[in-house]
């Protein structure tokens, strides 16, 4: 049977005309199609719009099976699904027995033609119809398809751009960020709900929200095809605009955001990285970029300078450790504030951090001008503090540095200024110096030995040495004591006084430490192999390697290593370093010990702890400082003090080690008072490893002599 096309084109072009929606179309043309004589092999027609983006179908229609039946194919996933070969292949695919078993979910049967209707390249719907048992279709059949799928693709795909059309404006209209449609001259046609909330807001019109210049952005945004965001204010609201160019309809849209809160944290975090939280003074980084904008003046004025001070509180941890942290909070609040409302002369106020302030004294020349302004904020601050009803005074101590020359760097001027104060703060408190000549050469030449002690830790040239610690009842050798020497290339064996200061203040105290850590722990577990009588060794901390969290899990690392045993270590910490940071010292200790460390107080006497603290912390050993014994026997003060160390040691269940005991007299007093150990040059001074290792194998001969010796010979 022949087809009459023109008249098959004629009724569907007919039904396209209807002002129908996409569903109720796609109902009708089914109806027709399946209608067409010897067209359909069943009545069976389906429509499926194609949503290329999400891969998945949505069912329209269909005429010989139950709308039920089709709306599961929304619920096709498998990529392998004929329906989806077809829509993205482009060709009809006819379903059999081979290529489709229905695991995917869809129900076709045998010879279901799947028809993809294409604008384009773009598969717009799918039209599922039943057209031959075999897949062979004849040429009628064929001329009709193409006929129709031709109309069907154009309609589906004139609907599908309508549909969008209108929920793009439904959703331009209801979206709560402002959008504005522009024609090519920047003039707005169209400016959504949300623009007239924020016109009204802020009391401005149309042109004041968009951003200047809005007309360069449109001709770009037309000219460049890419979109362009923009920033833009009203009131105390931002706005990012990003202008699109839409080609249809030859008009700009502007997409806004509003960023007002992320311009407010932004501003924040700008404000909060050069101000200090505490005062809101500028911080150390503010006040470097304040110095270098100062330095820049001398370019232009070499007239120009002025004075950096550096301000120290004296003794400010013991206002925080007698009256808390807040009360210490609230003194440096007001320190702050009195000094920015000082007028005595042009200046920039800034804290560093800490218990450290910093004033800038702006045009100013006379170093004895600068001492006068000094001593004035020195009596600024000395004014007495209400805290909770306590008054609390305060001295200072205030280094000063002149930025008089074009060489000057703003990192060197504080540089300077804080050599000056730590010059001041050796003085005792209340004192004021300014950086000079000397200090200077002071500062090359401490960097000098801290370059050449950096090169020396690296190539092995600081060593350890040995220094013995002996039980008073047998002089035995129980332990030593690790002490650090540099093996100079020039200047011979430099003891720990010449360089371990220069390696705190610069920090490198961190490598020195773990470097003497490492030597000691491959020494124990040494010994330990060679099976020579179980001796400890000791090691000195310092109160900046005190600081590190990780303190202790780089000593363990370095036990675990070496393979040494963690119960033959004594870390010694110095009570001085203790009683500063008492809440430190104690978290450090405990978690030393709960790893078998052993811990011992250094310097014990001159550091002023408490009681209180003494017995809360959890010490194995105290080391009475040599100052203490220098007078034994004679001097009834050492003689009392060592006296009442010993016992009171004894009643916390510690034991006591005296330090540089260097005459017979002064180890019977010890004797007498049943000191347990003692260490000084009497015994043996401090050695190298090698004859350490010696002494430890006299030792062990010692231990079958009876009576035990006096004094030990150090084997040479
Ligand atoms: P310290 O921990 O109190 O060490 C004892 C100091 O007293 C040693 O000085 C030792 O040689 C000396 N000494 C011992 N017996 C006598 C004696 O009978 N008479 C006299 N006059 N002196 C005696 P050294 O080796 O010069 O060490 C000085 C300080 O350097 C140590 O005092 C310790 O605080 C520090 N130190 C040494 N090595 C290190 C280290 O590796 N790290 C750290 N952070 N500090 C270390
Ligand atoms: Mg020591
Ligand atoms: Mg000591």
């Amino acid at each position: 049977m022949s087809f009459d096309l023109s008249e098959i084109s004629r009724e569907l072009l007919l039904l396209t005309l209807e002002d129908d929606s996409v569903e109720k179309f796609s109902e009708k043309a089914a109806a027709y199609i399946v209608s067409i004589p010897q067209f359909c092999n069943k009545p069976i027609c389906s429509f499926f719009l194609v949503h290329s983006q999400k891969r998945h179908l949505q069912p329209l229609a269909c005429v010989g099976c139950s709308p039920d039946q089709i709306a599961d194919y929304r619920n096709l996933k498998n990529p392998d699904c004929l329906f989806f070969v077809a829509a993205r292949s482009g060709e009809t695919t006819v379903m059999n027995r081979e290529n489709c078993s229905n695991d995917c979910g869809c129900d076709g049967e045998s010879g279901l033609h799947i028809v993809p209707l294409r604008k384009g390249n773009i598969t717009v719907a799918l039209m599922a119809i039943s057209l031959s048992a075999d897949g062979m279709l004849n040429d009628g059949q064929l001329k009709v398809l193409q006929g129709i799928s031709d109309i069907l693709a154009k309609n589906f795909s004139r609907m599908v751009n309508l549909r969008q059309k209108e929920g793009m404006a439904l959703l331009v209209h209801e979206s709560p960020n402002p959008i504005i449609e522009c024609d090519p001259e920047g003039e707005v046609v169209y400016a959504n709900p949300a623009v007239k909330k924020i016109l009204w807001q802020h009391s401005v019109d149309q042109d004041e929200l968009l951003p200047s210049n809005h007309l360069e952005y449109v001709r770009s945004a037309m000219r460049l095809h890419t979109p362009e965001s923009v920033k833009g204010e009203v009131g105390n609201s931002a706005f990012s605009w990003t202008y699109h160019y839409m080609e249809e309809s030859d008009r700009v849209f502007l997409f806004g955001v509003d960023i007002s809160e992320q311009k407010r944290i932004e501003t924040q975090l700008a404000h909060d990285a050069m101000y200090d939280e505490l005062t809101d003074l500028p911080n150390r980084t503010n006040l470097l970029s304040i110095l270098k904008s100062e330095l820049s003046v001398i370019k232009r004025r070499d007239d120009y300078s002025f004075a950096l001070l550096l301000i120290d509180l004296d003794r400010f941890k013991t206002v925080i450790e007698s009256l808390g942290f807040q009360a210490g909070n609230d003194v440096l609040r007001e320190i702050g504030l009195r000094l920015r409302n000082w007028r005595g002369h042009d200046k920039v106020v800034a804290r560093l951090g800490g218990d450290e302030f910093a004033v800038i004294l702006e045009e100013i020349n006379s170093v004895s001008k600068v001492m006068e302004l000094a001593t004035c904020i020195n009596q600024l601050i000395s004014e007495p503090f209400r805290v909770n009803e306590n008054r609390i005074s305060l001295t200072v101590s205030i280094g000063i540095a002149m930025g008089n020359s074009l060489n000057q760097t703003p990192e060197g001027l504080l540089h300077n200024a804080s050599a000056a104060v730590y010059r001041a703060k050796r003085q005792g408190t209340n004192h004021t110096e300014v950086f000079d000549k000397e200090m200077h050469l002071n500062a090359l030449a401490r960097l000098q030995v801290h370059n050449e002690l950096r090169q020396a830790i690296d190539s092995g040239d600081v060593v350890v040495y040995y220094q013995p610690v002996l039980g008073l009842n047998d002089l035995r050798v129980r332990g030593f004591e690790a002490l650090a020497r540099w093996q100079h290339p020039e200047k011979g064996l430099l003891p720990p006084g010449h360089f371990i200061p220069v390696a705190e203040e610069t920090g490198l105290i961190y490598a020195l430490g773990a470097h003497i850590i490492k030597i000691v722990c491959k020494q124990l577990a040494e010994w330990k192999a060679a099976n020579y009588p179980l001796a400890w060794v000791s090691v000195n901390l310092s109160a900046h390697q005190f600081q590190i969290d990780h303190l202790v899990s780089d000593i363990m690392r370095a036990i675990v290593d070496a393979g040494a045993d963690p119960s033959r270590l004594f870390i010694e910490i110095t009570e001085g370093t203790a009683a500063e940071h008492p809440e430190r010292a104690f978290e450090m200790m405990s978690r030393l010990r709960e790893h078998g460390i052993r811990i011992a107080l250094d310097d014990f006497g001159t550091g002023y702890s408490s009681m209180s603290y003494l017995k809360r912390f959890p010490i194995d050993t105290l080391k009475l400082d040599r100052s203490f014994i220098k007078g034994l026997p004679e001097s009834q003060d050492d003689a009392a003090i060592a006296t009442t160390v010993i016992n009171m040691a004894k009643s916390l269940g510690m034991k006591v080690v005296a330090e540089g005991v260097e005459d017979e007299r002064q180890a019977m007093f010890l004797r007498l008072q049943q000191c347990d150990e003692v260490q000084g040059f009497l015994y043996g001074k401090p050695m190298p490893v090698h004859n350490a290792t010696l002494l430890l194998k006299a030792g062990a001969r010692v231990k079958s002599e009876s009576p035990p010796i006096k004094r030990i010979k150090i084997p040479q």
